[in-house]
C-alpha cells in the first residue's frame, strides 16, 4: 500500500525523498528529529492510511498540526510523522454558528474565514500557530474572558483513533473522548477536523497597546492586579516583558531596551463609560512610554504580534500558573530575567479571569480553572552553548515553583514531564488515563504530554 501511495501521490515521504529535510522541520529550529516516514496527508483517508501504516510496522506516531509546540512533539525519531499542514480548510456553518476547521489549519486561517461572517472563536495571539495543538491543550487568547479557552469552544471533532477508525466525537458520540480532547492534548487520536462554537466579534475591536518602562514593573503589576479584581469579562489583558529587537518599525531609542508591553482587547462595543472605566485605567498603570491603543480590525489585532515572534531560531520555554503576584515571586522573576546570559528572553504574565475560570475543573480535561495568572517564559538557545538555556529555564522553574498555583503549568508552553503533567491535570488525570487505556492502549500517540494508558 505504501509504495502505491508513494508512486501515485507522494503522500508518504521516506528519508531519501528530496522534501524529507523540509518536511521534518518544526517551528523550533533547535529540534532535529528523523522520522522513519512522513505522511503528508491531504484528507481523512490519508490519515487512516498513516495510522494503519504505523500499526502494521509497529511504529509510534507524532502528529503535526501547526508544528509550533516549542518542545517539537510534532516530530519524532524513527516513528511515523503525520503532517496535517495541507489539511487547512475552514468552513463556516452560519446557521449553526460553528466553524468546521481541518486539523492542520493555522489561527490565521480560522480568523480570516470566520471574520467574513463577523464571527470568531477564541484562538491565540500569533496567527501562524496551529489551531489543533493550541485547542487540544487549552488555548488562551483575547476572547478568553468572555468566551473561554479554545478547548471550551470545541463542539465536535472527527478523529482517527489508534485502531485506524474514523469517528465523530461530540457530546452524544464518544462523550468520554469529547471530554478528553478539551485539554487532554494529542493523546487520543488524530483530529482531522474540529467544530468550534462561533461568537459575534468585530469587525472592529478596541485593542489595547501600551508600553511601559521595565523599571516600573512592580507598579504596573500591582496596579494591574488591583484592576483585575473587578475587571469585566469583556476585557482581556496580556503583559509581556521583552527586550525589543532593533526592528525598523520601532524608534531607534527603544532598540534593545527591556520594556513591558501590555496588549489586550475589549470584546464588545466601547462607549464613553467603558472607555473611561475599563480602557483608560490600563493606559495609566504607570507612565506609558508608548500608547497605540485604539480601534483596529479584529484580524489586524490577531496578526499584530506576528513580527515580534523570533522565527527561525532555537528556543526553549517554561510555564507556571499563579494565584496571585507577590513581591517575593516578582523579585525572583526579575532577578532571573536580568541575569539571564541568553540571546533573548521573553516573560509573559497573563491575568486570568472571567469565563475560563467559571468552567468547573471536572467539566473538561483542562483542569486549571482557578489560577489568577499564567506565566510563559521563552528563551533563545545560544547555538554554541545550548546547555546554558536549558539550565537557566530549569533554575527559573525551580525557583518559582514554591509560589506557583498547585504546581500547575500550561502544557502548551512547557516540555513534557510526568510530574508536571500529573500536577496539572490533578483530579482529572485518572479519568484521562482510563480514556487513554480505552482508545490507545498501546500508547502509539506517545509524542505529546503523555498520559500513560490505564488498561482495564
Ligand atoms: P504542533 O507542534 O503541531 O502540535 C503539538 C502537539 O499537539 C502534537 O505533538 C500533538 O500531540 C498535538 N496535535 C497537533 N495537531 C493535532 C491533531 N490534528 N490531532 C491530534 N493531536 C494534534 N498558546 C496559547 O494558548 N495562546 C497563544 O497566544 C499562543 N501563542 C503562541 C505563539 C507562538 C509563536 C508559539 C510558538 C506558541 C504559542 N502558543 C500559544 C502555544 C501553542 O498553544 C502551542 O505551541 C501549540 O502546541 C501549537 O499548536 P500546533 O498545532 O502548532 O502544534
Amino acid at each position: 500500500m505504501s509504495e502505491h501511495i508513494k508512486a501515485k501521490d507522494e503522500v508518504i515521504i521516506f528519508p531519501d525523498h528530496p522534501t524529507y529535510e523540509e518536511k521534518r522541520k518544526v517551528w523550533n529550529t533547535g529540534i532535529n528529529r528523523y522520522p522513519a516516514a512522513i505522511f503528508v496527508c491531504r484528507n481523512e483517508e490519508d490519515v487512516v492510511a498513516a495510522v494503519n501504516y504505523a500499526k502494521k510496522h509497529e511504529l509510534d506516531i507524532a502528529i503535526r498540526g501547526g508544528g509550533h509546540h516549542f518542545a517539537g512533539t510534532a516530530v519524532c525519531d524513527d516513528g511515523v510523522m503525520i503532517d496535517l499542514s495541507s489539511m487547512n480548510h475552514v468552513k463556516v456553518d452560519e446557521k449553526r454558528q460553528v466553524a468546521i476547521v481541518e486539523g492542520g489549519a493555522k489561527l490565521g486561517d480560522v480568523d480570516a474565514k470566520t471574520q467574513q461572517f463577523g464571527l470568531a472563536t477564541p484562538t491565540g495571539t500569533v496567527s501562524e500557530t496551529g489551531i489543533a495543538g493550541l485547542a487540544l491543550g487549552g488555548g488562551f487568547g483575547y476572547l478568553r474572558g468572555k468566551h473561554g479557552l479554545t478547548s471550551d469552544n470545541i463542539v465536535g471533532a472527527r478523529m482517527v483513533t489508534a485502531d485506524g477508525h474514523l469517528i465523530d466525537v461530540n457530546e452524544n458520540n464518544h462523550p468520554d473522548l469529547f471530554w478528553a480532547i478539551k485539554g487532554g492534548g494529542g493523546n487520543f487520536g488524530v483530529v482531522t477536523s474540529f467544530e468550534f462554537q462561533l461568537h459575534p466579534v468585530g469587525p472592529e475591536v478596541m485593542a489595547l497597546d501600551v508600553m511601559y518602562d521595565y523599571n516600573d514593573l512592580d507598579t504596573v503589576i500591582f496596579n494591574l492586579q488591583e484592576y483585575m479584581k473587578t475587571a469585566p469579562d469583556e476585557i482581556t489583558v496580556n503583559l509581556a516583558i521583552v527586550q525589543l529587537p532593533p526592528a525598523p518599525f520601532l524608534p531607534a531609542e527603544l532598540h534593545h531596551k527591556r520594556v513591558i508591553m501590555l496588549s489586550g482587547m475589549y470584546a464588545d462595543e466601547v462607549n464613553d463609560t467603558v472607555e473611561e472605566a475599563v480602557i483608560q485605567p490600563l493606559q495609566h498603570l504607570a507612565n506609558p512610554i508608548m500608547d497605540h491603543t485604539g480601534k483596529v480590525a479584529y484580524n489586524e489585532l490577531q496578526t499584530k504580534l506576528d513580527p515580534m515572534v523570533p522565527n527561525g531560531v532555537p528556543v526553549g520555554g517554561t510555564s507556571l500558573f499563579f494565584k496571585e503576584m507577590t513581591n517575593e515571586m516578582l523579585s525572583v522573576l526579575k532577578n532571573a530575567i536580568e541575569n539571564a546570559n541568553l540571546p533573548m528572553v521573553m516573560a509573559q504574565l497573563w491575568p486570568l479571569h472571567g469565563k475560563i475560570n467559571r468552567v468547573p475543573a471536572e467539566e473538561t480535561a483542562f483542569a486549571v480553572r482557578d489560577a489568577g495568572y499564567m506565566l510563559l517564559i521563552d528563551a533563545e538557545v545560544s547555538k554554541d552553548d545550548p546547555e546554558t538555556c536549558e539550565q537557566w529555564l530549569a533554575s527559573v522553574y525551580e525557583q518559582l515553583l514554591p509560589y506557583a498555583h498547585q504546581k500547575t503549568s500550561y502544557l502548551n508552553g512547557i516540555n513534557p514531564d510526568e510530574t508536571i503533567i500529573k500536577n496539572t491535570y490533578g483530579a482529572n488525570y485518572q479519568k484521562l488515563a482510563n480514556i487513554k487505556g480505552k482508545y490507545d492502549p498501546n500508547n502509539v500517540f506517545c509524542h505529546n504530554h503523555n498520559i500513560a494508558p490505564e488498561n482495564a
